[in-house]
């Protein structure tokens, strides 16, 4: 794979194929490794980076939670992220940055472990679907009393990978996890919101990972005066919701057509699922002024 010519790794952009580590390495053998998801968009200025310092605030939270510290300021994060994004001369597309635990080292300390970092640009395809079909997973969302969960490490992503591909052999194309309470926690790489009655419903956070967009589009719903609760609820409040969608980075707002094989309202994407959605394109495109605050521009 060759997504990108140029690469960060180690302090040194360099060209994608020279980034190597070595296979004894904590982060492969433990899943030690904070990162991120985050998208830059083509807008009339350029490249704008959406809501960068607040994903990077979230990469050293989930950092802390491994003890790592991260030999990088944010704003120094920031700056190499620009310049990678120039040297590679996108105009839109997702930035992965990866710290982790290398070096060789072999145990559970990490005392005199060696902290490695990348940062790659990679072309991220949008949705090609209108609706998703989903199903309750028979796995539950990890529990916050065994891991941190507002921290997005990749050991945290066998609980994601396995509720995706337990869905996907079942013919659905996403499952929605419960928590240790059974209350909807979140879908296997999205958060989740239903619309009933005009109000705009949403898990609270605590079994879920705190996701950028969730808290994007509760800001958004709100300044276009909608109620917006978070609160725990059930799997049946959801099926029979007037619109359920999911919501991320990479997936940005997609409708759920199905759950368990009950439609959503006529399983296409509902009004206030296209209002929001429609918003969210314009603000990341830097197409509304409101929120110019979010977008962080390259050049
Ligand atoms: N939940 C999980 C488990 C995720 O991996 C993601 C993607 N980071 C999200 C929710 C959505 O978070 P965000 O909006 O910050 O991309």
């Amino acid at each position: 794979m060759k997504e990108s010519r140029v690469i960060w790794f180690n302090g040194e952009f360099m060209p994608w194929e020279q980034a190597q580590m070595h296979p004894i390495s904590q982060a492969l053998h433990y899943g030690l490794a904070p990162f991120e998801g985050i998208r830059f968009y083509h807008t009339d200025r350029g490249p704008a980076i959406f809501r960068l310092r607040k994903h990077l605030k979230r990469l050293l939270y989930s950092a802390k939670v491994v003890r790592m510290e991260i030999q990088y300021s944010l704003e120094e994060l920031v700056e190499i992220i620009k310049e990678l994004i120039r040297r590679n001369s996108m105009e839109g597309g997702y930035i992965r940055p990866c710290f982790f635990y290398g070096g060789e080292t072999i145990g559970l300390e990490v005392r005199d472990s060696v902290i490695e970092g990348v940062i790659a640009v990679l072309p991220w395809p949008n949705p090609s679907r209108e609706f998703l079909r989903v199903k309750t997973s028979p796995y539950r969302r990890l529990d916050p009393r065994s891991i941190d969960i507002n921290a997005k490490i990749s050991g945290h992503y066998v609980n994601s990978f396995s509720t995706l591909h337990e869905a996907k052999e079942s013919g659905f194309e996403d499952a929605i996890l419960l928590d240790q309470d059974g209350y909807v926690a979140e879908a296997s790489v999205e958060n989740i919101f239903a619309v009933k009655g005009g109000v705009v419903y949403t898990p609270k956070l605590g079994s879920i990972l705190p996701g950028i967009t969730r808290d994007t589009l509760i800001i958004v719903a709100r300044d276009i005066e909608f109620q917006v609760e978070e609160k725990d609820l059930r799997i049946q409040f959801f099926r029979e919701a007037d619109e359920v969608f999911v919501c991320g980075t990479a997936m940005k707002i997609l409708a759920v057509g199905e759950i368990d094989g009950v439609a959503i309202g006529n399983r296409r994407p509902g009004k206030v699922t296209r209002r929001l959605a429609q918003l969210y394109k314009d603000i990341v495109e830097g197409r509304d002024g409101r929120y110019i605050r979010w977008l962080t521009f390259v050049n």
